[in-house]
């Protein structure tokens, strides 16, 4: 693998702490990952990319920034990346999902905040992480209260910009949605130096509706009881889609997505016949978060779908490609944007519709929603999404855990029980 040492030390990275960091990933993947049966040999591609996560693309944005290209890090899935990349910005994804940033983040935040929102802060205050050393502008956005103040937190360190996200979901809220993507898009234009015409925005639509096309085929090929591909790889697929070139994602998503439809024309599975299906939906997994997926598919089950901000939520629903000017083009992506349903936004019954909808697509046994401790909207929703499923035949297991091991084995004899009572 090439040495990074120089690239880590001039983004001012603390070089000691994240060889700490280094150390343990390859164990975790090789565990997590590797270990794994009759895998698709298009993950090959992702393998490469994670095990020089802090490497390969990292280099890449760095060499983009030399010719003058800006990088913007974003923390929510309704920060919109057309904008950006319509005025040749790159977007790269900044949520922190492992446990080795949440001291750094404690160090300003109370522990009885979300591991998500901890280990974001620590993974840039800490220095150990290039992609928050890169990024030129960090988008956040006024979704739970945990991020607004962490945000504010963070601009003491790094340059924030923040997006108002309505919270609710009228026409007046679709409204001013748009009216901040215009203003987003002010930023952008300054801080790129480019100008938004209806012509680059127009193709920077196609080339995300086109990433999310792809992302849907390999989706589309987990519908099977085949099984093709195991949750876990498919969950590794879209954490890198948050990072990668938005083209290459497609491209290599579409590969992934022809072998897996072969796949399932042999009846080549990748996971032991007679393993139960699970939706698992929650809070999001950011990368390198693989706990619940592993304990799941190490149980007996597959998981055939996510319904969450790193699975279905990042591609269903397509944003408008007729539009032809910037105030049309602003409204379609709004409306396309406000689709997703979070549950920082009340009411929030959509989430619950499309839980039982993927359920009944993805073809599951039994759903599993998940928690990140101290998320309060998530926790809070969650006995009205469960009575729901309930009612639509669907057995559910409710779970709130954090990005420790502390509670693995608790976990994988609650996981195990529940699949074991999914029954034949
Ligand atoms: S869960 Fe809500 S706040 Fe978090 S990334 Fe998704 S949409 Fe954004
Ligand atoms: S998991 Fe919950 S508390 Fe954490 S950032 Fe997302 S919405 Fe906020």
């Amino acid at each position: 693998m090439t040495d990074r040492t120089e690239m880590w030390t001039e983004l001012g990275m603390d070089l000691e702490a994240h060889d700490n960091l280094c150390s343990v990933l390859p164990t975790a993947f090789g565990d997590v990952f590797l270990s794994q049966e009759n895998r698709p040999a298009g993950m090959a591609y992702w393998d490469m990319v994670t095990a020089d996560i802090h490497g390969i693309r990292p280099a890449e944005l760095v060499e983009a920034q030399k010719k003058g290209r800006k990088v913007f890090g974003t923390f929510c899935v309704y920060v919109p990346d057309e904008v950006v990349v319509a005025c040749d910005g790159i977007v790269t994804g900044l949520c922190g999902g492992s446990q080795f940033w949440v001291p750094d983040g404690e160090q300003v935040l109370p522990s009885d905040v979300c591991p998500l929102i901890k280990a974001s802060v620590g993974a840039r205050l800490g220095r150990t992480c290039p992609f928050f050393r890169i990024a030129d502008v960090f988008v956040g956005e006024t979704t739970c209260d945990g991020k607004k103040k962490a945000y504010e937190i963070l601009a003491n360190d790094a340059p924030m910009y923040i997006m108002d996200v309505p919270q609710m979901k009228r026409e007046k809220d679709i409204v001013k949605w748009a009216g901040e993507i215009e203003e987003f898009a002010a930023m952008v234009e300054e801080v790129t130096g480019n100008e938004l015409t209806p012509e680059n925005l127009g193709c920077a639509i196609k080339v995300i509706n086109d990433k999310r096309r792809a992302l849907a085929r390999v989706y589309e090929a987990r519908k099977s009881t085949v099984a093709p591909i195991s949750g876990t790889d498919a969950l590794l697929m879209m954490q890198i889609a948050f990072f990668d070139d938005p083209v290459r994602c497609a491209e290599m998503c579409n590969k992934l997505a022809d072998e897996l439809e072969q796949r399932i024309a042999e009846g080549v599975s990748a996971m032991p016949a007679g393993s139960k299906r699970i939706l698992i939906t929650g809070t999001p997994l950011a990368v390198p978060n693989w706990k619940l997926h592993h304990i799941i598919e190490t149980c007996g089950a597959v998981v055939a779908c996510e319904e969450m901000c790193t699975g279905t939520r990042y591609f269903e629903n397509l944003v408008d490609e007729g539009q032809t000017t910037l105030e049309g083009q602003f409204r379609a992506l709004s409306e396309r944007y406000m689709k997703n349903n979070c549950a920082c936004f009340t009411p929030n019954t959509g989430r619950i519709d499309d839980v039982i909808r993927l359920a009944r697509e993805y073809r599951v046994d039994g759903i599993i929603n998940t928690n990140l401790t101290f998320c309060t909207t998530y926790k809070l929703e969650g006995p009205a999404l469960e009575r729901a499923v309930e009612e639509a035949g669907f057995p559910v297991l409710n779970i709130e855990t954090d990005y420790s091991d502390g509670d693995s084995e608790q976990l994988r004899t609650r996981i195990g029980a529940f699949v074991e009572m999914l029954g034949d």
